[in-house]
């Protein structure tokens, strides 16, 4: 799951330039018997499969010693974390060396995992099938924070969230016209501090808006 989004674009530079290192173990290589199981039914009865806690820690205890000296935190991805956003984001790439997403799938985890990790993080009040999903939210909005993944510091500088939690300005780009929509006439005065006010202006705008609407 995770080779697509991690093989396109801007994270597989990042990682040929030595910016970010991504590694990935199977829960399956943990899993027990000959049929290396990892989950069970859960007591109590119910439906679906629980993963089980002596194979995540076993796996965890795994992605431990491939970080032995580097300041990390593990990090358990389910729907009753607490909700992500971009400051956790500012957090998680400023305070860690490394980091440990644990991914959860079926109908979850036994509870006792909660033990093994230092933080739970949800991408949002909905569920999804399995903790890849989250764990390529996370490993994506945390990279491009790293100095160096992209290719001007400008382009995090003025982006939604990252000033005072102003969303972003309104961009435009060719044909000046289309359909009768067209691009505003200051865009295009060369006036950069009147620019520049106006892009103020309307971020604030912007930002109300979407408080209002969240
Ligand atoms: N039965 C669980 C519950 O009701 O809380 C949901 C299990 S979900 C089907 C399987 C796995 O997907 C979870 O263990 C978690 O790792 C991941 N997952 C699903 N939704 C998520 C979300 N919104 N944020 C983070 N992880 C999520």
């Amino acid at each position: 799951m995770f080779k697509g989004p991690l093989t396109e674009s801007i994270l597989p530079r990042a990682q040929k330039n030595g910016l970010v290192h991504f590694d990935f173990l199977n829960l399956r290589d943990f899993g027990l018997g000959s049929r290396k199981k990892v989950d069970d039914t859960p007591y109590g009865g119910g439906a679906g499969m629980v993963l089980r806690v002596d194979v995540m820690a076993e796996a965890i205890a795994a992605a431990k010693s491939k970080i032995k000296n580097q300041k990390s935190k593990v990090i358990l991805l389910t729907p009753q974390g607490k909700v992500f956003n971009h400051s956790k984001a500012v957090e998680l790439s400023q305070k860690y060396e490394a980091l440990i997403l644990v991914c959860g799938h079926y109908e979850g985890f036994d509870e006792r995992i909660r033990n093994l990790v230092d933080e739970e993080i949800s991408i949002g009040e909905y569920v999804l099938t399995g903790g890849e999903i989250p764990a390529m939210v996370l490993i994506d909005s945390i990279s491009r924070l790293l100095p160096g993944v992209l290719g001007t510091t400008e382009s995090l500088n003025a982006e939604s969230f990252t000033d005072g939690q102003l969303l972003e300005y309104p961009q435009y780009t060719r044909p000046d016209d289309y359909d009768n929509l067209t691009v505003p006439e200051i865009l295009k005065s060369g006036n950069h501090a009147e620019i520049e006010t106006w892009r103020k202006a309307q971020s604030i705008a912007k930002s109300q808006i979407y408080k209002k609407r969240n």
